[in-house]
């Protein structure tokens, strides 16, 4: 997406329990892909995790879980078609202004406040409460997360949509690359193709 750069001030905190891995109960320390090492200062990487939520009980599961590291992600997003990019770039410019809504949530009384972020759907609106699927994504440098444009919270019923704009050879791209790290069953894998297109 074409955003302007962010120059980080004081926007940064140091990670908050929600985004530890909850595999080990600690921040994630090392890429998935390169598994390069991440909790140094200076090292930028993505936090994302799937959830499934049981309003009923009030409770959730963590589909999967990872972080990677900027490069294996600028990577691997060269690997996509140039269409589908373009095609959710598109997508998520219609819908949402980053820029606007990082600057409305950092006027707020408390603007780093993990939950605010993430308190709806960056693309329907739904609240959180209300998504029984969604996705995390964030930002984090070293041991801090960092408010850029993430973190935000995408729900499953957009993650449907963004999953119509890709093209059969970036699902493949994205399937392969699930496969080797994951080994997932493919109605998990189906949650997931989409993601990166979204970096
Ligand atoms: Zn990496």
């Amino acid at each position: 997406m074409d955003l302007p750069p962010i120059h980080l001030v004081h926007e940064f905190e140091p990670i908050p329990q929600e985004l530890f891995s909850v595999e080990s109960g600690q921040p994630f320390h090392s890429c998935l892909t390169c598994e390069g090492h991440l909790l140094q200062d200076g090292v930028n990487y993505l936090v994302e995790k799937a959830v499934r939520f049981y309003p009923q009980t009030g409770t959730q599961d963590i589909i999967f879980e990872y972080a990677m590291c900027m490069k294996c992600a600028q990577q691997l997003r060269e690997e996509l078609s140039a269409e589908s990019r373009e095609r959710v770039d598109a997508y998520f410019s219609e819908r949402v202004d980053l820029v606007a809504r990082r600057e409305a949530l950092l006027s707020l009384p408390e603007p780093l406040r993990l939950e605010n972020w993430l308190s709806h759907c960056l693309i329907t609106g739904a609240p959180r409460t209300a998504c029984t699927e969604y996705q995390i994504y964030a930002q984090c440098d070293g041991r801090d997360l960092i408010y850029t444009y993430m973190p935000y919270l995408i729900s499953g019923e957009a993650m449907e949509e963004i999953q119509e704009l890709i093209s059969p050879h970036t699902r493949q791209v994205l399937d392969d690359f699930m496969d080797q790290h994951f080994g997932l069953p493919p109605e998990l894998r189906a949650l997931l193709q989409e993601r990166l297109v979204l970096i």
